[in-house]
């Protein structure tokens, strides 16, 4: 059976464009960047054209641009470099209760080293708390993490007023912005941001590479040990293919970024307005007026998250509920709790995250298999028996 990929936010497929400018290098152009000799040169220059064009998507210059294995690895090594880097001058770090887990458990570890994490509460959009980010800065404050985008929601945090803030108090402000980079627009002069995370594989490049990028000026502990790539920052042989991937991607990704946006809007709306006519006691999470375009969270009272996703499966149709960190766990999202849903109903929630080679076709059998999915399991659900019978009582 044909996949149907609405999972968009866990990973994207790799465009063959950027496949075909990655294949000389994973052929003929093997040679180390850090040789002197001439094959080793060709694949130097590669790198450092691929960081030109990082850079320049975020507006930032190319030395400020450190190559990592992806998005985690960019969280933390940022997180935790600034915190060993700065702990004299303070041991506080700020960030909020939604973020990936790749920022969350980096600072729940470094908590276990003396640091101290106050974790900002969220509106019920997702929107982190302003004034309590502001009253919670203190002189030992070093940091400010807050992710440009939530994974699970879509939700769009206040980025340049957050800068502003971090600015004003001379604090480092990082955001994990892996789900933003590839399709909104990122100025970090103008909106103030110190150090940024990205991953290729959620743009349409290959899997394991990233960049962090890091203001020149802001110093951090390397935490990988070994030879002087990097500028010294990041030990380790280029993984020159994925650099050159990453490159083209984002170049691609930022020549296409309107026309995606539209286009991945207009098919969200469109599901969730078909959903909302067809499907009784759903709640829409996030904001998707205002949220990443193409991702939908949306919750279906009576049942599990977890039913909705393996009959969608049987059908062909890849979805998640919410981030494919947390899948296996029975735990609800910790980002649906954050933004006041009750466990029973954060439970019933599903992810749809559309990219751009769907369809209007796909998003017409998505709903259909939907419809009769909920309906099915419902019919099946003692929760909703009850709830029924009540409704019943009631007229
Ligand atoms: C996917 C994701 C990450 C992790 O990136 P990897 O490249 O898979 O390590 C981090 N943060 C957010 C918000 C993500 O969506």
């Amino acid at each position: 059976m044909k996949n149907i990929y609405f999972d968009n936010s866990a990973t994207t497929k790799l465009d063959e464009e950027v496949l075909k400018e990655m294949m000389p290098y994973l052929t003929e152009d093997y040679g180390n960047a850090s040789s002197i000799y001439r094959l080793g040169r060709e694949s130097r220059k590669a790198i450092e054209e691929a960081r030109e064009k990082i850079a320049k998507a975020i507006n930032c210059e190319p030395n400020e641009i450190y190559f990592t294995s992806g998005g985690s690895e960019a969280d933390n090594t940022i997180i935790r470099g600034v915190a060993y880097q700065y702990k004299n001058k303070g041991n506080h770090i700020i960030t909020s209760q939604i973020e990936h887990p790749a920022v969350l458990e980096t600072c729940k570890q470094l908590e276990k080293e003396g640091f101290e994490v106050s974790y900002i509460g969220v509106d019920e959009k997702g929107r982190v708390k302003l004034e309590e980010l502001q009253n919670a800065i203190k002189p030992e404050t070093i940091l400010i993490t807050i992710m440009f985008t939530n994974n699970e929601i879509g939700t769009i945090q206040p980025i340049a007023e957050i800068g502003k803030i971090a600015k004003e108090h001379q604090i480092i402000f990082h955001t994990d912005s892996v789900q933003a980079v590839g399709t909104l627009d990122i100025d970090v002069e103008k909106m103030n941001i110190d150090s940024l995370s990205m991953s290729a594989h959620k743009f349409y490049g290959p899997k394991g590479i990233g960049a962090l990028y890091v203001r020149k000026g802001v110093l951090f502990q390397k935490f990988m040990n070994g030879g002087h790539q990097e500028r010294n920052r990041r030990a380790g042989t280029e993984n020159t293919a994925a650099i050159v991937g990453m490159g083209k991607a984002i170049e691609l990704a930022y020549e296409q970024a309107e026309d995606h946006r539209n286009k991945l809007s207009k098919l969200r709306d469109y599901y969730i307005s078909q959903i909302q006519e067809k499907i009784p006691y759903i709640k829409i999470n996030g904001d998707p007026e205002n949220g990443l375009p193409g991702l939908s969270n949306i919750s279906f009272r009576f049942i599990e998250g977890e039913g909705i996703l393996l009959n969608l499966d049987l059908k062909g149709i890849c979805a998640s509920s919410g981030s494919a960190c947390t899948s296996g766990s029975l735990d609800p999202s910790h980002v649906l709790l954050a933004i006041g849903l009750p466990h029973e109903i954060a439970h019933g929630s599903i992810r749809i995250s559309i990219g751009k080679y769907n369809t209007k076709e796909e998003v017409d059998y998505l709903i259909e298999q939907l419809v009769e999915i909920v309906g099915r399991l419902r019919a099946m659900s003692p929760l909703y028996e009850e709830f029924v019978k009540k409704d019943i009582k009631i007229f």
